[in-house]
């Protein structure tokens, strides 16, 4: 028995390295991603302050599982720790977290890419988490919405990949990676977490996305200081648990550190402003205390534009020089990255600097141990964008050539609603007066009563039959608003399936324009296309994916058409 603890002690992964600070980097740490009794975690947002206190952080942004509808806390300090209220929000693509947003008017959900529009819309900003998780529900994978970051490394993620199946299938003989660690935990908590990140490919990910558009890294430790035995990433209560990695353990093993514009004064309120709009601006790197503390770091880009540094802009003008100050120890190993592509590495000086060929490039820095199999990321920076010229994906579309309306005196179009067993809908078919040019418009107005209590598939709809299915035509605009904004789903049925796609409606009139190929398919139906010739009817429904049960109000559409 001594034989064999002798025999794990040495297989513990290595002590912390102890480091001082060699130069002020002007960089606050904190802990983003973690959740509260509110949700799935074990503490409360005391709890967390305090533990976050006890490891040296100085803000936590606690990100509760949930749609938006909760009003966020306002921006407190607790125990000297700057207390953040965000959200963690699932929709069909992954988990979402919103940062800085108001109280939403509707529940955000549904399709990952109007989750990311609606964060935006309402002045968010959103991270796309853990896109390696296990769970294939949880892990993000609408990498073409144009969200605002990325999170690269997910603790919970490195934790329940290698350690949680043993406890949820029951594994009578641990692997020999798990027995270490759990052996190790103990004693060196935050070393072991540390250790356990695995290489994933999302940095790659990242490179594809960054060459076009800004996207910030960061580390989220997705601290619930609880594994649940059954595995769920969502609100549960009432099933058994472990109570470890603790928060104090995960909060000892990374951090992020941003640099604000000007130092914190300790009003919370404007605190927060200022860390928000470090995060917003990628300046900030992930560090692995757990590995080696407290870090400092600092990547400049130099080049006869002028000097920039992590997460901003350069222009281009002739050759780069990059430059890397950090504390870290002599045998970690120091790399510089021009988007995927290696551009210099293996360096073990505290201040490197590197020469970069004239032209656009991403630059950022990776700083990871050594004598540790497999190496760990010690330090990830945000990049630097030098000369990029942003193009978010706009799908080109030509201007229709040809016009069909659905609604007035030229279309022969049948239109009805339909609701569920429990909620109410009627409808009205209107000529609306312009009294500003004096033009009269088609109008469908539906007045809708979602059925109060628990969304169990509430909705109601403004249905339009077609006489000859969609072949002739590749889209449908209308003008739309509502009494309240809301979403509403688009849905082309045919005899068997539904596809759709969700539109958001304002208060005031606004165009929105579907395009046939851009649809999604229902849960169930057979086609990722719809088959268009096949299509019997278009739908306007309001339903509880983006609107509370027992909500009502009226949807005005205005000069629906198809169009080609
Ligand atoms: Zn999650
Ligand atoms: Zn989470």
């Amino acid at each position: 028995m001594a034989i064999a603890a002798g025999f794990a002690w040495l297989t513990f992964p290595p002590p912390r390295f102890v480091l001082s600070p060699s130069f002020p980097d002007g960089t606050i740490p904190g802990v983003l991603h973690v959740h509260s009794t509110r949700s799935d975690g074990r503490g409360t947002v005391d709890d967390i302050a305090r533990a976050a206190a006890g490891a040296g952080l100085k803000f936590v942004v606690v990100t509760d599982h949930g749609d938006g509808t909760r009003a966020p806390d306002p921006p407190s300090y607790r125990d000297g720790v700057l207390c953040l209220d965000a959200v963690e929000i699932s929709t069909a693509g992954g988990h979402y977290i919103a940062l800085g947003m108001p109280k939403a008017p509707y529940p955000l959900g549904g399709e990952a890419r109007d989750v990311v529009e609606d964060v935006k819309r309402l002045g968010g900003f959103g991270i796309a988490a853990h896109p390696d998780s296990p769970k294939a529900e949880l892990s993000w994978r609408e990498w073409s919405a144009p969200f605002d970051a990325i999170e690269f490394v997910n603790l919970d993620t490195s934790w329940r990949q290698q350690i949680a199946p043993a406890f949820q299938n029951r594994v009578t003989l641990p692997t020999r990676i798990l027995a270490r660690r759990m052996l190790s935990y103990p004693f060196r908590p935050a070393e072991s977490i540390a250790s356990l990140i695995q290489p994933t490919r999302i940095l790659d990910q990242w490179a594809d996305l960054a060459s076009r558009r800004r996207v910030v890294i960061i580390g989220g430790a997705d601290a619930h200081a609880q594994i649940g035995l059954k595995l769920a990433d969502s609100a549960e209560t009432g099933r058994p648990s472990i109570p470890i990695p603790t928060y104090d353990s995960s909060f000892r093993t990374m951090s992020v550190r941003v640099q604000p514009e000007r130092a914190l004064t300790g009003d919370a309120v404007s605190d927060a402003t200022l860390v928000l709009a470090a995060i917003r601006a990628g300046h900030l790197y992930t560090a692995l205390d757990g590995v080696a503390g407290p870090p400092v770091f600092e990547l400049t880009a130099t080049n006869s534009a002028g000097t920039a540094r992590e997460g901003d802009q350069l222009p281009t003008g002739g050759p780069v020089t990059l430059r890397v100050r950090s504390n870290a120890p002599p045998a970690f190993s120091t790399a510089i990255w021009n988007g995927a592509a290696l551009l210099s590495g293996d360096h073990h000086e505290r201040d490197v600097s590197v020469t970069a060929p004239s032209g656009a490039g991403v630059y950022r820095v990776e700083i990871r141990s050594t004598g540790q199999t497999p190496s760990v990321p010690w330090v990830t920076s945000n990049p630097i964008y030098v000369g990029m010229r942003e193009s978010l994906p706009v799908a080109a579309r030509r201007p229709p050539s040809q016009r069909q309306p659905l609604l007035g005196a030229p279309a022969r179009t049948m239109w009805h609603v339909e609701q569920d067993a429990t909620s109410l809908a009627a409808m009205d078919l209107i000529a609306a007066a312009n009294p500003a040019n004096g033009t009269v418009s088609s109008q469908a107005r539906l007045r809708f009563g979602l059925s109060t209590g628990a969304p169990l598939g509430q909705y109601a709809a403004l249905v339009v039959n077609l006489m000859s299915g969609l072949a002739l035509s590749d889209r449908i605009t209308f003008t739309v608003r509502a009494e309240q904004p809301m979403r509403i789903s688009v849905q082309l049925r045919s005899d068997r399936d539904r596809w759709h796609r969700s539109v958001y409606v304002d208060t005031v009139d606004q165009e929105r324009t579907v395009y046939f190929d851009d649809v999604r398919p229902a849960a169930g139906a057979g086609s990722d296309k719809p088959p268009r010739a096949e299509i019997r009817s278009i739908l306007f429904v309001v339903d509880a994916v983006n609107t509370k049960p027992g909500t009502s109000g009226r949807v005005w559409i205005t000069e629906p058409t198809l169009e080609r």
